[in-house]
């Protein structure tokens, strides 16, 4: 009979506990002991969970403080130098200042890099490795972690991530070097721990080598194979895992791989389980992810089991049935959730549910009746057809779209004299990126308003008056394009999803990003439409406020898209043109409101990129086109800002001229001003203001520092192009600071406009 699995299961805690006990840990609350015991308890819960749910096998090692691969550094002990303590011990304070730098419970050292995991808005914490790296067994938690599943009486299975994606996903500490040199002495370390978990009496490890979701090249191939060979023999049977995209490229390494197991992605990509099948001999276990493990959506059984039926009853044990991937990217669990209609909910499945629908499908399997399976996918396909869900009149919009609709009336050179005549701006004109502080008084309005204990009229009274302090701290700063601050906003995406049609909100939807923190993507269910305008009355308001120009400010399709969980049952370039044609009427009714500056965030821009390289292009094409569709509605007077805070933009600068804004905003201090340099190379012809200062912490930045990065900027783009304002949005930053910054970076501007 089918086995069933998990790759992995939300480490959060259905409450969140993860993130409050260490935030209460790091704020000194509690003690170290207190947090051990606490992580203890989760654990024990999620395998309940799972348990009860019926998976067989539970995973084991999944479970990390701050994030996994953060974890398997300690785990090899690749501790930066500069954490390191001098007796070469290392206990969860390493782990946190690693992670947070100097925090509380680190020491006095910066932090390492975080990044994205793949293509998830989870992140990690990149390792540094040096080119003399020496790896040993360091951190025991792992096999801690074992014992308890034991003495549980769980069957753990131990949870690695693989040594090749290890070094994949590393940075080179100092000078580059080829991180793959480092293989041979990384493996002697992994068969240790492989060593260990047999001797626990630990049967199964999941070695993790999400790598094979890319397009490698033949050294990373080579590696895997080497590693795989060398992992092999050490007493535990070995399942390796891929997922987030298909393999078909490595179909014949891993038909060679000596491994007990291989789990497939079943749902990233269209697959052919018989071809996935004949790959592995009979005595190998085929493990096929069916489930969705990166959405939120009730599965389709009937298809699944259809798709698995002859294979299950070739395989019997030797078939494991699985989500995707690791359940990490999906909240716990469904039945928290008080205020989701019946009929919404009877179309969702969180991670505890995805191990109940696996469940059904094996007893379905088993006894050969789909009776039950029947009964549980009736909401599934209601869904597809439900009027709630369809909207033609946007579907027959969407499918209107031309490629006029994409484009603005006049080419940019055309445009910006236009809007120079228009807006009468000085040279290197000063702005911000949208948000000021939201300040304690805002949040508790906020949630008194969400209570019931402030009216609407009283809230928008208190936001009113936000936005004119802010207006007012502007002026005095004598800003040249002003916000209104974004008061009325608790987050860029949630914010625009309460109001548009399509969009649910779920309690206890969270969802890990990075360390501690947390966050809750709203659900795009149906087709989206915009009922009414969104952001024009407070955009009035503020341009009502003041002589100087007012920035309207929105958020772009492709980032509304990708911080929201989206629909299964239509294709993103779709979605996010629904989006971005309820964005152009927001953009035109702005307009016609009297705002002539308005600017789309686009930050989840670089996010989307497929993991294949190869696939890039076609998404980079559609996501700049419904950036355009938002975009192009207006005249040429009227100016379109954008914004995105990251590093690289190497791969996507023909895309940013793509997007053709009148002006991109970018974050750029920190290296400072190199990557204009993709700017410059590629000769970008449009308005860009490279962020002068990193909003990330409470320094103020001093005027020579600021006008040395403008005269930097200035020898890569020609002045009359530039923009000057702060990397990023200020929302998270006191009012001091900020106005202090703001205030030596105008300062800096008006001398620089005198001397250049
Ligand atoms: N306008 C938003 C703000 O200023 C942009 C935030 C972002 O880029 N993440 O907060
Ligand atoms: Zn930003």
């Amino acid at each position: 009979m089918a086995q069933l699995h998990n790759l992995g299961f939300p480490r959060i805690g259905k409450k969140r506990e993860l993130k409050f006990a260490v935030e209460s840990y790091w704020a000194g609350n509690i003690t170290q002991a207190e947090l051990l015991a606490q992580g203890e308890a989760i654990r024990a819960e999620n395998w309940a969970l799972q348990a009860d749910a019926g998976i067989d096998l539970l995973p084991v090692g999944d479970f990390a403080w701050y994030d996994h691969v953060l974890a398997t550094s300690l785990l090899v002990g690749a501790i930066p130098e500069r954490h390191q303590t001098a007796d070469g011990s290392v206990d969860l304070d390493t782990l946190f200042g690693i992670g947070r730098g100097r925090a509380p419970t680190g020491c006095a050292c910066a932090a390492s890099e975080m990044t994205k995991w793949f293509n998830t808005n989870y992140h990690y914490i990149v390792p540094e490795l040096s080119s003399d790296q020496q790896f040993q067994l360091t951190w025991s938690e792992l096999f801690e972690h074992v014992a308890q599943a034991q003495k549980l009486g769980y069957q753990a299975k131990a949870v690695l991530l693989g040594p090749v994606s290890y070094l994949y996903l590393a940075k080179c500490a100092g000078k580059e070097f080829d991180k793959l040199s480092l293989l041979e002495k990384l493996l002697p370390v992994y068969q240790q721990v492989l060593a260990k978990l047999a001797a626990q009496g630990v049967a199964w490890v999941q070695i993790d080598e999400p790598i094979l979701g890319l397009e490698l090249a033949q050294d990373y191939r080579n590696a895997l194979k080497t590693s795989l060979n060398a992992l092999a023999g050490q007493g535990v049977k070995l399942l390796l895992a891929s997922y987030f995209d298909s393999v078909t490229a490595y179909y014949n390494d891993i038909a060679d791989y000596p491994v007990d197991g291989v789990h497939f992605d079943c749902v990233a990509s269209d697959v052919d389980v018989t071809t996935l099948d004949s790959l592995l001999s009979p005595s190998q276990v085929l493990s096929l992810g069916v489930i969705n493990g990166r959405n939120i959506w009730r599965a389709d059984l009937e298809v699944v089991y259809a798709n698995v039926k002859d294979i299950a009853a070739k395989r019997a044990d030797n078939l494991w049935l699985a989500p995707s991937c690791s359940l990490l990217h999906t909240p716990v669990d469904l039945d928290q959730e008080q205020q989701l209609d019946d009929e919404l909910r009877s179309w969702l499945a969180f991670a505890k549910q995805k191990g109940q629908e696996l469940a059904l499908l094996k007893a379905a399997l088993a006894s050969n009746d789909v009776s039950a399976l029947q009964s549980y996918c009736a909401p599934v396909k209601a869904r597809l057809t439900s009027k709630r869900v369809n909207n033609l009149a946007v579907q027959q919009r969407v499918s209107a779209l031309t490629a006029t609709d994409g484009e603005r009336n006049s080419v940019f050179a055309q445009r910006i004299e236009k809007q120079h005549a228009a807006l009468d701006l000085p040279l290197l004109p000063t702005t911000t990126i949208g948000s000021f502080p939201q300040t304690q008084a805002i949040r508790k309005a906020r949630r008194d308003f969400k209570a019931g204990e402030l009216s609407a009229a009283q809230y928008q009274s208190q936001m009113a008056a936000e936005i004119r302090y802010a207006v007012e701290e502007q002026e005095a700063l004598d800003l040249d394009v002003l916000v209104h601050g974004e008061a009325e906003r608790n987050d860029m995406v949630e914010y625009f999803g309460e109001l548009l049609e399509g969009f649910a909100f779920t309690q206890f939807g969270w969802v890990q990003s990075y360390g501690s923190r947390c966050v809750k993507p709203p659900v795009i269910w149906g087709d989206v439409s915009r009922e009414q305008p969104m952001t024009v009355e407070w955009s009035k308001y503020a341009q009502s406020l003041t002589d100087k120009k007012m920035k309207g400010m929105l958020t772009g399709p492709v980032t509304i898209l990708f911080w929201s969980f989206i629909r299964d049952d239509l294709d993103k370039p779709t979605i996010a043109n629904q989006i971005a044609l309820a964005l152009r009427d927001e953009v035109v009714d702005l307009q016609n409101a009297g705002i002539e500056i308005i600017q789309i965030d686009e930050p989840a821009f670089r996010e989307g990129m497929p993991l294949k390289a190869s696939q890039w292009q076609a998404y980079l094409e559609w996501a700049a086109y419904a950036f355009r569709v938002s975009a192009s509605g207006v005249k040429d007077e009227t100016q379109i800002h954008t914004h995105m805070c990251y590093a690289e933009f190497n791969d996507i600068i023909a895309a940013i001229a793509d997007m053709d804004a009148d002006v991109i905003t970018i974050e750029t201090s920190r290296s400072n001003m190199e990557l204009l340099a993709a700017f410059e190379d590629f000769a970008y012809p449009n308005d860009i203001g490279p962020g002068v200062y990193d909003i990330h912490t409470p320094n103020v930045p001093d005027i020579a520092w600021i006008k040395a990065l403008i005269h930097k900027a200035a020898r890569k783009i020609p002045v009359q192009r530039l923009w000057v304002n702060p990397d990023c949005g200020l929302k998270t930053r006191g009012w001091e600071e900020t106005r202090q910054a703001l205030d030596n970076m105008v300062k800096a501007t008006k001398e620089l406009r005198k001397e250049l």
